[in-house]
């Protein structure tokens, strides 16, 4: 089986170079009465796509994210349990770096990072170095829920989920044969990819955005990435955009990718698909900081942007005026219908 890794010392010399995508609706107010983007991580693809399996495999595990996201906006019209459920699918699914399947710290222990955020009020949670959480989207959830705070990390971020009535695990629980080999050896040399993120815009013109992650692989224990700092890895504001990134983090902390990418919409009047290019491919390839975003505003323009050679990606939305939905997954450069 080929993994679809991130080969860090090989990306930074491919950060120039490499292919750039971007799909981002062409008009501003495009009537769509929803729209759900997410993404499962973005960098080095491996010879993924010539691998036919592994590639259907992952075309169809973004396609029921999808679904699963397009059935509980049809069942409930909100963001937040949109944003949760899809999450909440791809902590089950092994292939991506959330929940089962997270990537191992140098101590060969799992240690993960989710936030959430909502769009109408500003409000968020958010969860790092949990231990024994199943989905630690629902601990960010809890965290924006039920405390008058946003981040709770470590112990006290177990505690408290398991205090909430959250379904925890022992820590091996989200090892698979894929991430045992690390656990076994932790010497490594590539980082595993598949951080999930989700973004969405709700039937109430509402937008959230969620982000889960193991972190990078061989992360010093105890190593915080952009996925749970609000404003990092997320961040939602109706006056501007939900935003959800992948990609190193360190670099997404210090440019504060997520808010900049607000910033840039709400006050600097750029297009998601500029704002997104201008981070991406300028403040962050300068300093060959990989990754890619998926984010969506209010008029239902979205973008899905990366400087890696891949990001595992898709979206569906619904046209107000027709009631019907269009979709469409991608690894790679080019979309699936593209192909
Ligand atoms: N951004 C995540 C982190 O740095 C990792 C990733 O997206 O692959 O923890």
């Amino acid at each position: 089986m080929k993994n679809f890794i991130f080969a860090l010392p090989i990306v930074s010399l491919l950060a120039g170079c490499s292919a750039a995508k971007t799909e981002e609706a062409a008009v501003k107010e495009n009537n769509r009465e929803y729209v759900i983007v997410v993404h499962g991580g973005a960098g080095v693809l491996s010879g993924l796509e010539n691998d036919s399996v592994m590639t259907k495999r992952y075309y169809d595990a973004l396609d029921s994210a999808l679904h699963i996201g397009q059935e509980v906006m049809e069942a409930t019209g909100d963001g937040p349990s949109v944003v949760r459920k899809v999450i909440n699918y791809f902590e089950d699914c092994p292939l991506f770096n959330a929940g089962k399947g997270a990537t191992v710290t140098s101590a060969g222990t799992f240690e993960l990072d989710a936030s959430i955020m909502e769009g109408k009020d500003l409000t968020a949670g958010a969860v790092a170095g949990v231990k024994h959480v199943k989905h630690p989207i629902d601990a960010a959830w809890a965290v924006k829920t039920q405390t008058p705070h946003v981040l709770l990390a470590g112990e006290g971020a177990d505690v408290f989920a398991a205090e909430q009535g959250l379904e925890t695990v022992d820590n091996m629980y989200f090892v698979t044969p894929k991430t045992m080999k690390w656990v076994e050896e932790f010497k490594a040399l590539s980082k595993k990819n598949g951080t999930v993120g989700c973004v969405v815009l709700d039937k109430q013109g509402n937008l959230t955005a969620g982000t889960s992650t193991g972190g990078m692989l061989k992360k010093q224990w105890g190593r915080v990435g952009d996925s749970p700092v609000i404003g990092a890895g997320t961040y939602a504001d109706n006056d501007g955009c939900a935003v959800s990134c992948t990609g190193h983090g360190e670099y997404f902390i210090r440019h504060a990718v997520a808010y900049n990418m607000n910033a840039r919409m709400k006050w600097g009047h750029q297009t998601l698909d500029q704002a997104a290019h201008e981070i991406l491919f300028g403040e962050l390839s300068r300093e060959a900081g990989n990754g890619g975003l998926i984010a969506v505003d209010r008029n239902g323009n979205f973008t899905m942007t990366f400087n890696t050679e891949g990001m595992f990606r898709g979206y569906l939305y619904k046209d107000k005026a027709s009631g019907e939905t269009t979709s469409d997954v991608g690894i790679g450069e080019l979309l699936r219908s593209e192909k």
